[in-house]
């Protein structure tokens, strides 16, 4: 009998209340391997009842106590390490090799680095003759909704959960339909590391229906939300009436600016991994690749060599560099832009077509990894988000034209330079309108510093003590002697 996912509500797994459910599919196979609560109104709500009761505990239990927890959470995530890779790269269809380097570790990470953080996460005291003594306290906000896509399934669930729980919220999560099993997981995993009741609840469905069911709940005080931009859109009218936080995490159109004198080895090789990683589905993926004029040749002959050897085959053979895309409909508008390339005037000089993988895989959905040339800053190809292994490569002959093409679109996510002058990265960098930019590397990522997009990429910022105040209300203390 195929696998039912279950609701995780107060600590236990429950059916929808509907009685319905979806079909979840195996991108490399294109086959449903089990099903989701198809959730909605009523379900979040009992998430909300047993969330709401669980708070006043939680929010009060000694911040050391709630940190303990999360680390306990984290270990388990280390112990079932095996099985939720495997699971993450048959929900998602990327490589199993990626989901043991990127995934599974950055999930871990992110528990204990929310746990060390909370620790040490004081209020502030100010004090004066003139003003008195001023106590700033980070209160908990209360029951919150974390709602995230699938590209990064456990890796971005997490990543928002984590600094909620630490701050002394209550949880209510949904993951995206697509890719539903590591959030289960997740359930039994901290029931198991002792949260109590409650505190996290995870509700499986579809945007629209469970999505906004938790957006437009009236006692949830904050939304963080990690999708695409129009769906941010969507949210943001949704949640504004309930004047509730609202954290935006939107899609990118990066721009990966690779200047002739840098280590040229080293930039190949991350640009590789910029481009594919994730069958291009990360939306940190450097998608525009601006070459400057002197090496552009040189650069595009080496790319496209290498690119033609990376392999695309079943996400659970460790020979696999990409696997399959997320679904069929997301192949299908993958395909369509390569036609739209083609229909701008673009050339494809690797990739381009379906890629068929044999035996079980047969059904699966693979492309391989595609670079287009001869295209404009400014036509759709460009300009609009693929999220696919899909590349552009735009000539420069300046740094001033550089830094012109890199900020022309409605994004600003993040960007890479490559140079060996750091004061001219710098200068550069000071420019990129983008809230990450980095420099000779791609994806370093310290969890203390904040994370998130200009422009259309996003609203306000995740990571490190930023997400902290996110999930938190100041409230100031002011105590003044009379005079
Ligand atoms: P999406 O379609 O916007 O969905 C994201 C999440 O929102 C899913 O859980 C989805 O549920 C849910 N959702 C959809 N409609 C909703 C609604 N009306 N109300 C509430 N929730 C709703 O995005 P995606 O296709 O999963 O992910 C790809 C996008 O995410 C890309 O644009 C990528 O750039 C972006 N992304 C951004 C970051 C970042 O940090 N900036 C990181 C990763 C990905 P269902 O899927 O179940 O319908």
């Amino acid at each position: 009998m195929m696998d039912h996912i279950k609701n995780f509500i107060n600590g236990k797994f429950t059916d929808p209340v509907s009685g319905k459910y979806l079909d979840v599919y195996e991108p490399a196979t294109g086959e449903v391997y089990c099903r989701t609560p198809a959730s909605g109104k009523n379900d979040v709500e009992e998430a909300y009842v047993a969330a709401q009761s669980a708070f006043p505990s939680w929010s009060q239990m000694p911040v050391d106590e709630r940190a303990d927890i999360l680390d306990a959470i984290a270990n388990g995530i280390e112990a079932d390490f095996d099985t939720l890779a495997a699971a993450e790269s048959r929900d998602t269809g990327k490589p199993v090799s990626l989901a043991r380097s990127v995934d599974l570790p950055r999930a871990i990470s992110n528990f204990h680095t929310f746990a060390d953080m909370v620790r040490k996460f004081n209020g502030q005291k100010f004090e004066s003759k003139e003003f008195g003594s001023n106590t700033i306290n980070y209160e908990p906000l209360g029951v919150v909704g974390c709602i995230s896509p699938w590209n990064l399934p456990l890796y971005l669930f997490s990543w928002k959960i984590a600094p909620a729980l630490a701050t002394g919220n209550c949880v209510i999560g949904k993951p995206s339909e697509l890719t539903p099993f590591t959030a289960q997981e997740l359930g039994r995993i901290s029931k198991s590391a002792g949260l109590p009741d409650g505190v996290l609840n995870i509700i499986h469905g579809s945007g629209p229906e469970a999505g906004s069911a938790i957006t437009t709940h009236p006692g949830i005080k904050a939304i963080s939300f990690t999708g695409g931009t129009k769906t941010g859109a969507i949210i943001s009218r949704a949640v504004a009436p309930h004047f509730k936080k609202l954290s935006l995490e939107l899609g990118g159109k990066n721009p990966n600016i690779i200047f002739s004198d840098c280590d040229f080895e080293r930039m190949l090789e991350t640009t590789l991994r910029s481009s594919f990683s994730n069958q291009g589905e990360i939306c940190l993926c450097g998608s525009r690749i601006l070459v400057e004029e002197k090496i552009y040749e040189e650069f595009r002959d080496k790319f496209i060599a290498r690119t033609n050897q990376l392999i695309v085959g079943d996400p659970m053979s460790k020979e696999s560099d990409l696997g399959a895309l997320i679904s069929e409909a997301h192949l299908e508008k993958v395909k369509n832009y390569i036609q739209l390339a083609k229909d701008e005037g673009g050339s494809i000089l690797a990739g381009g077509e379906i890629f068929l993988v044999n035996s079980r895989c047969k059904n699966g959905w693979f492309i391989s990894p595609t670079i287009i040339e001869g295209l404009g800053p400014e036509c759709r190809t460009n300009q609009e988000e693929i999220f696919g292994p899909v590349v552009t490569l735009i000539p420069f002959s300046s740094e001033e034209e550089s830094v012109e093409i890199a900020n022309a679109t409605e994004y600003g996510l993040s960007a890479s330079i490559w140079t060996d002058d750091l004061t001219k990265a710098e200068r550069i960098a000071n420019k990129i309108e983008s809230g990450v930019v980095w420099i000779n590397c791609w994806m370093v990522r310290d969890l203390r510093t904040p994370f998130g997009g200009m422009k259309n990429s996003g609203l306000g910022r995740e990571g490190g003590e930023e997400a902290f105040r996110f999930f938190t209300e100041a409230k100031t203390v002011c105590i003044k002697a009379e005079d």
